[in-house]
């Protein structure tokens, strides 16, 4: 702990029940304010093997699986600064904890955005990248790996390394950006990016429409993805005993937008309307005490994996465009039922080309299932974490294969 204390002007204080990372608590928490702090502190932690555990905002920190131990909790929510803003090249630069909202405010005065969905209010763009978080719009502008152009992170052991933005100087040829996207803090801390942005489009119009059952909105997925109306999200939203909607989403100019509009209503029927109401685009569920899966597959396949997924109880939500869906168990579920669900869900996505996995759930769920599931590629990821986090002091055992 001493080395800690002697790390000059940052707050270092002891842990509370609060600042817990998913039913593990930290023994002490540190704040600090720049990435040479970071740095100083990283080298401290590291002298006395003592392991560190990145927070942006904690507004998820319990995602994943629980980190087998945490003595330090590395708060980030100091270093809040969105640091530049070059309307005139499209980028953005910002500290690792500064909230997604505050840095999306700076954009907006040239009408401009980092064209990431907040679907987690308060999502730092530390834990953004972290956690790879993308929405909606992910079919039209991709992930945090197309967007994030630079990183600026600190290893374990203390050494600053910079990748992209500005600075073109890669760490023995790793591409730290693409790295970095949703390594779960265990391979370095963040400390701030550069992204790519998009301009605001003029404007934006959802337009939805019912069918029986996700199997009986198939036809009217496909049509939207392989239309001519090039929508920025096709979203897919079923449960038992309700009727599955089917969205899109159409951006650009108003006239250009009108258009599209008038076509798709045609393409889908006389029950298609457009959205006059904000309908919830989030997480299908109500209570964090509910637990939620991510589904991915083929887009092919996404009326198949939301049956599957409601013919088991669960309410399914997601991008239909991107095959990427998001599904919740009732609140109560016990755990075992969760992990069978799970398992039969993973088969079905797997066969489907894609996977399964636990995102959040209560400790005594998330520690009693397979979250990550079978992982192709686990060998080439422990050599990396290896490379990155030899004494395993990062995060430990936040990620797939207990990295
Ligand atoms: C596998 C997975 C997929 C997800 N997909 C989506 C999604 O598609 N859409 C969505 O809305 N949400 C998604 N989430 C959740 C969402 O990303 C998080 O809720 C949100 O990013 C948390 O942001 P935060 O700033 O509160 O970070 P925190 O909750 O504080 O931290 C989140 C994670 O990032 C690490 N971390 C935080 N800051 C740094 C940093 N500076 N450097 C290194 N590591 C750091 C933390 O240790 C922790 O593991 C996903 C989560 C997981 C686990």
């Amino acid at each position: 702990m001493s080395t800690l204390a002697r790390v000059p002007d940052v707050d270092v204080q002891d842990a509370t029940e609060t600042d817990s990372v998913g039913g593990v608590r930290p023994r002490l928490v540190a704040r600090p304010t720049s990435t040479e702090q970071v740095s100083q502190l990283l080298s401290a932690a590291a002298e006395d093997d003592l392991v560190v555990v990145p927070r942006g905002r904690g507004t998820k920190l319990r995602w994943g699986v629980p980190p087998r131990s945490v003595d330090v909790l590395l708060d980030l929510s100091g270093m809040d600064r969105v640091l530049e803003h070059q309307a005139g090249d499209l980028i953005v630069a910002a500290e690792a904890g500064t909230p997604l909202a505050a840095m999306q405010d700076t954009c907006a005065r040239a009408d401009q955005r980092l064209a990431i969905d907040e679907l987690v209010p308060g999502t730092t763009i530390g834990g953004l990248i972290a956690t790879n978080l993308s929405g909606p719009r992910r079919m039209a502008y991709g992930t945090m790996r197309d967007l994030l152009i630079g990183v600026t992170v600190v290893r374990p052991d203390g050494v600053v390394a910079k990748a992209g933005g500005k600075v073109v100087k890669n760490v023995a040829g790793y591409d730290l950006g693409k790295l970095m996207t949703g390594s779960f803090g265990t391979l370095a801390v963040v400390t701030s990016a550069f992204f790519r942005l998009h301009p605001v489009p003029e404007t934006s119009t959802w337009v939805s429409v019912e069918a029986e059952s996700p199997s009986a909105a198939a036809e009217t997925v496909r049509q939207a993805v392989h239309s001519q109306m090039v929508p920025a999200a096709v979203e897919i939203d079923a449960q038992p005993g309700r009727p599955t909607l089917v969205s899109a989403l159409l951006e650009g100019t108003e006239v250009g937008v009108a258009g599209r509009v008038d076509q798709l209503l045609r393409l889908w029927g006389d029950t298609a309307a457009v959205d006059t109401q904000e309908r919830p685009r989030g997480f299908p569920r109500e209570s964090e005490s509910q637990a939620l899966l991510k589904l991915t597959c083929a887009i092919s396949a996404v009326p198949e994996i939301a049956q599957a997924a409601v013919d088991l109880g669960l309410h399914v939500r997601g991008s239909a465009g991107t095959g990427v869906l998001f599904a919740a168990l009732p609140d109560g579920t016990p755990p075992k039922t969760v992990a069978s669900a799970l398992e039969r869900l993973r088969e079905r996505t797997t066969a489907a080309g894609g996977a399964a996995v636990l995102l959040d759930a209560p400790p005594e769920i998330s520690t009693a299932v397979d979250a990550w599931g079978p992982v192709p590629g686990i060998e080439l990821m422990r050599r990396v974490k290896e490379r990155f986090d030899p004494e395993n002091l990062l995060s430990p055992g936040r990620f797939v294969g207990g990295i």
